[in-house]
């Protein structure tokens, strides 16, 4: 990628670290910022704003440090994968958000902006959902904080994603089907913009990962930063220094961007992001944005996005639907262009592989997503013996069980 050679980005990872980052106008070196129609600007700045006043003030702190805690499960536990360590030939050691409440890290995030939103005196929450993760996690907020909640979800992901809309409505939350656009998360994700521009004052968009126009980056950043800063603090206590790398999957990029900030300053930690390499590198046949895409904006924000050459945004594959997104947060978009975060990509086959793999050997049955994670930590491990890896485990798996009934259950072919 010709990012990296860009004046502009010297100096940005000390920023960065500095917490300087993202600057005034929502700025991660060249990526980010707002590239949003006029009616949405006073909602963000008056969300920008709160956020400012509100996010780190002690008392917002505390009743987020009791949820977390009483509700959410944390602090999520670190566990030694000791049979995979001897297989693989390095210390494996993983970090559980699949033990957090509705089985993966979006709690942090879901949990986090609902008390946001509760503050800045919203009446409703609307949020967009892709595999009705993060729909399940903020109609689970919702419910926790006595706030109706509003998800927006394609009509195609709908149908794929059945259980997840059940689970919504047992959760007390009105799913909208979006059949505008190609009726899957992009199109999803402009119906909800759509509803917080017709009601902004009265309405809080809860938005799921580390994408979209300022303050939205930097504000699930901060929410999920969580899932390192406990890592860290466990991996010293646990075995007295820091880990050689730290892996995690990158979809929108938000389980990574919380395990990766601590470490950030930690330059001997070698840290890598893993973006679903689907069937092929082929424009189409994954959701590799870093590795494939070039910069462009999607959804209010300036970031590498998959495009072909006219610009047009393409329609991605993978086998796991959390991953299958054209862009990725911003931060990512800056961390790969000054070489801090190396980005590679696991191919379904290889994740599926990862969760057979963490099944057997660990009695830990990992989300698709987290498993590319895994297969990354596996090359790593093979090429690095004696070594140490930290995976962020970023939820648990039984919500693809129609998936792995398909592929890794199905009869061998005769
Ligand atoms: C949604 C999801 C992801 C991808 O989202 P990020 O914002 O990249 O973290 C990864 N793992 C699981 C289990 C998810 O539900």
């Amino acid at each position: 990628m010709s990012v990296a050679a860009l004046p502009e980005t010297q100096g940005l990872l000390e920023a960065l670290i500095a917490g300087q980052l993202p600057d005034a106008r929502g700025r991660f070196g060249p990526f980010g910022g707002r590239y949003v129609p006029e009616t949405l600007i006073p909602p963000l700045e008056r969300l920008a704003r709160g956020v400012r006043e509100h996010l780190h003030a002690r008392e917002f702190q505390a009743e987020l440090a009791a949820q977390l805690t009483s509700w959410v499960g944390r602090p999520t536990a670190l566990t030694h994968a000791a049979r995979l360590s001897g297989r693989w030939g390095a210390q494996l050691w993983l970090k559980r958000e699949d033990l957090a409440h509705t089985g993966a890290h979006k709690i942090n995030n879901a949990i986090g902006q609902a008390l946001l939103a509760r503050r800045l005196g919203a009446r409703r929450i609307v949020a967009e959902t892709g595999a009705g993760q993060h729909g399940v996690a903020s109609a689970a907020a919702c419910a926790r904080l006595g706030l109706p909640c509003t998800v927006y979800m394609g009509a195609v992901d709908m149908e794929r994603q059945a259980p997840n809309v059940g689970r919504m409505r047992l959760l007390g939350a009105t799913v909208v089907p979006v059949t505008s656009g190609d009726r899957t998360l992009r199109a999803a994700i402009d119906e909800a913009l759509r509803d917080w521009v017709s009601d902004p004052l009265g309405t809080y968009y809860l938005l799921g990962s580390v994408v979209g126009p300022h303050p939205y980056p930097y504000l699930v950043r901060e929410l999920q930063a969580v899932i390192g800063r406990e890592a860290r603090a466990q991996m010293l206590a646990a075995t007295g220094r820091l880990p050689d790398a730290v892996i995690a999957c990158v979809g929108g990029g938000s389980n990574s961007i919380g395990a990766f900030h601590a470490f950030l300053a930690d330059g001997a930690v070698e840290i890598i992001g893993v973006e679903a390499g689907g069937r092929s590198p082929k424009l189409g046949d994954n959701a590799a944005t870093v590795a494939y895409g070039r910069p462009g904006v999607l959804h209010g924000t300036y970031s590498m996005l998959l495009q072909d050459a006219d610009g047009q945004v393409q329609e991605t594959h993978s086998v796991s639907a959390g991953l299958d997104y054209p862009g990725v947060g911003p931060e990512h978009a800056l961390l790969a262009a000054i070489g801090r975060v190396r980005y590679e990509t696991a191919s379904d086959a290889e994740s599926l592989a990862g969760v057979r793999a963490l099944s057997e050997y660990e009695g830990i049955l990992p989300a698709i997503e987290s498993a590319h994670a895994l297969a990354a930590a596996e090359r790593w491990a093979r090429a690095h013996p004696g070594g140490t890896v930290l995976v962020c485990l970023s939820g648990r798996g039984d919500k693809d069980m129609p998936t792995l009934q398909q592929t890794l259950l199905a009869a061998p072919a005769s």
